[in-house]
C-alpha cells in the first residue's frame, strides 16, 4: 500500500452509487489506501428541508479533507432550491472545471481512428451560474451575467498551466464576445493579455458558435479550450458525445483549498439501481483525482485497464452495446479490475497545476469610474412615443436628458421601429452638462419618475472607466 489518503465521498442521486461503487473498487484494486469520509449532499439532503441540498457535515468533511470524489446530485428544476452541485463548486471556490476527452478504441463513433485528444476547461463559478435572477416585471425575467477581471486571470492562468502540465500546444479561448462586448469581451481581452506570459502554448481565438461547428467538423484540431461558464457546460456535452456519449466525459473541479471529482453526466434517473450503465466516466474521474493525489502509477493504470477493457470484444455496457450484448456494471467493473497491471514505478510527471502561484497574483484594474448618467428601467403598458413623452418631461431641467428608450434592447424612442415591446423598459438619461452625475441628481430624476406615476424597477448607473464606456449602446442608438 501506498500513502495513505482521506478523500469525502459523495454518493450521489439517481446512477451515483452505481458509479461511485465502481470507481471506488477500481481504485482499492490499484493498491492506492484511501480512508473514504462518506457524506451526503442532493435530493435526499434537500428533502430534509436543507435548501442548499450541501448539509453543515458534509461541508465540514470537505473543508478538512480537501478532495472529493462525488456522485451526480439530482438539481430541482424551476423554482426553490438552488443546485447542490452549483453550491459546492461556489462554496469552494473550485474556479476550473476540466473536462478532458478522448478516443477510445473499441467505441465506435462517427470519429474513430482520428485519435481525438481535447480538454474543454470551463469557468465554474461566474457567468449566468452568479445565480441572480429576478422577475423585473410581470412578463420580464432577468439573469445578471457576471465575469471578473481576476475570474478571468485565474481561469486563463489555470488553461496554460494546464496545457503547459500536460505537454499540450495549443489553447483555444471559446467567447460570445462579438455579441457582449464587455461580459464576453473581458473574458477575450484577459485570454490575449494571459497568453503574452505563456509564448510557448499557441492561443487563438474562437467564436463561440463556430467554435462548436469546428468541433463537429474538425475536433482534431483542438486540443485545451477555454470558455466561460454556461459555453463549456454546453459545449462538454457535445466534446463527451465526440468520443462516445456522457459515458466517457470524466471532470475535475479545482479550486485552491478543495478539488471534487465528479462525472460529466447526471444522475439518468431512468436507469439508478438497474445496474446497466457506463461508470466509465466516474472511473475516469477517479483517475483525475489520483492523479492530482500525486498517485500517478495507480492512475495510468487505471485509465489503461479501461481502455483495455472497452478495447476487448466482449465488454461493452449497454450505451454502447445495446441491450442484447452488453455487460452490467459490475460485470464492467470486474473486468477493469482484472485488466489492471501490478504496481510499477510512478511516472515522473507532475499531476497537478500549482493552484497557489495563480491565485497569489491576480491583478485588479486600477480603472476609476465616473458617473456619465443612467439608465432606469421601467414597467409600462402603453406605446413608446407616449412613454418618451413622459420620460422628456421627467427629465427637464434636471443635469440629465432623454437619449433614448430600448424596449429588450433595441431603440425605440425617438424614431419608429417595427420592435414588439413588452412590458419592460430601458430609459436612458445622459448627461446635459459635462460634470459628473450625482447620486443625488439620479434620486431627483427617480423622484420626477414616480410623481409621473410611473413604476421603476432598476437602475443602472451609466460609468466611464479611464474615459471609456463602461457600457453598451442599444440596438440603433447612435
Ligand atoms: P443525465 O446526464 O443524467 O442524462 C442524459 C442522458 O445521458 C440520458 O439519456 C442518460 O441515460 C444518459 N447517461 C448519463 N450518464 C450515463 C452513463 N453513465 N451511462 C450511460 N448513459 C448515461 O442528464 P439529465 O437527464 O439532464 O439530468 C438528470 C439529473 O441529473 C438532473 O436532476 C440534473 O440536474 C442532474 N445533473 C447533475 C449533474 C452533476 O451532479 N454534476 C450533472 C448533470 C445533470
Amino acid at each position: 500500500m501506498t500513502t495513505k489518503h482521506t478523500v469525502t465521498l459523495i454518493p450521489g442521486d439517481g446512477i451515483g452509487p452505481e458509479v461511485i461503487d465502481a470507481t471506488r473498487k477500481i481504485i482499492e484494486a490499484s493498491g492506492v489506501a484511501i480512508h473514504w469520509e462518506i457524506r451526503h449532499a442532493g435530493a435526499s439532503v434537500f428533502k430534509q428541508g436543507i435548501e442548499s441540498g450541501v448539509p453543515e457535515e458534509t461541508i465540514e468533511s470537505i473543508r478538512k479533507n480537501r478532495i472529493v470524489l462525488k456522485g451526480p446530485l439530482e438539481t430541482p428544476v424551476g423554482f426553490g432550491e438552488k443546485s447542490a452541485n452549483v453550491t459546492l463548486r461556489k462554496l469552494f471556490e473550485t474556479f476550473a472545471n476540466v473536462r478532458p476527452v478522448s478516443e477510445f478504441e473499441g467505441v465506435p463513433t462517427p470519429y474513430s481512428g482520428r485519435k481525438l485528444d481535447l480538454v474543454v476547461i470551463r469557468e465554474n463559478v461566474e457567468d449566468l451560474y452568479a445565480g441572480i435572477e429576478h422577475m423585473q416585471t410581470p412578463d420580464v425575467a432577468q439573469c445578471l451575467k457576471l465575469i471578473s477581471r481576476p475570474g478571468c486571470e485565474k481561469i486563463m492562468r489555470y488553461a496554460f498551466e494546464y496545457a503547459r502540465m500536460e505537454g499540450r500546444k495549443t489553447v483555444h479561448c471559446a467567447t460570445k464576445a462579438n455579441i457582449m462586448k464587455l461580459t464576453e469581451g473581458l473574458f477575450k481581452k484577459v485570454f490575449e493579455e494571459v497568453s503574452k506570459d505563456y509564448p510557448d502554448i499557441e492561443a487563438n481565438h474562437i467564436i463561440i458558435d463556430n467554435c462548436c461547428h469546428q468541433l463537429v467538423k474538425k475536433p482534431e484540431q483542438f486540443d485545451v479550450i477555454v470558455t466561460t461558464n454556461m459555453n463549456g457546460d454546453i459545449m462538454s456535452d457535445l466534446t463527451s458525445a465526440l468520443v462516445g456519449g456522457l459515458g466517457f466525459a470524466p471532470s475535475a473541479n479545482i479550486g485552491h483549498n478543495a478539488a471534487i471529482f465528479e462525472a460529466v453526466h447526471g444522475s439518468a434517473p431512468k436507469y439508478a439501481g438497474k445496474n446497466v450503465i457506463n461508470p466509465t466516466a466516474a472511473i475516469l474521474s477517479g483517475v483525475l483525482m489520483l492523479k492530482y493525489l500525486g498517485e500517478l502509477d495507480a492512475a495510468v493504470r487505471i485509465e489503461a485497464a479501461v481502455r483495455k477493457t472497452w478495447a476487448s470484444a466482449n465488454s461493452k455496457t449497454r450505451d454502447i452495446a445495446g441491450d442484447s450484448i452488453s455487460v452490467s456494471t459490475t460485470e464492467f467493473t470486474a473486468n477493469v479490475i482484472s485488466h489492471l497491471a501490478p504496481a510499477g514505478q510512478p511516472k515522473p510527471r507532475p499531476g497537478r497545476v500549482d493552484t497557489g502561484k495563480i491565485v497569489e497574483n491576480l491583478k485588479s484594474s486600477s480603472a476609476v469610474g465616473r458617473v456619465d448618467g443612467a439608465d432606469v428601467f421601467v414597467e409600462f403598458k402603453g406605446s413608446a412615443s407616449e412613454l418618451g413623452a413622459i420620460m422628456e418631461r421627467c427629465g427637464e431641467s434636471t443635469a440629465m436628458k432623454l437619449k433614448m428608450i430600448s424596449n429588450r434592447g433595441t431603440k425605440v424612442y425617438p424614431g419608429r421601429t417595427d420592435t414588439a415591446c413588452v412590458d419592460h423598459w430601458r430609459c436612458r438619461f445622459v448627461n446635459r452638462n459635462g460634470k459628473e452625475i450625482s447620486d443625488r441628481q439620479i434620486y431627483d430624476l427617480l423622484y420626477r419618475i414616480t410623481d409621473a406615476k410611473l413604476k421603476w424597477v432598476h437602475i443602472e448607473k451609466l460609468q466611464l472607466f479611464d474615459g471609456k464606456a463602461g457600457f453598451t449602446k442599444a440596438q440603433g442608438e447612435d
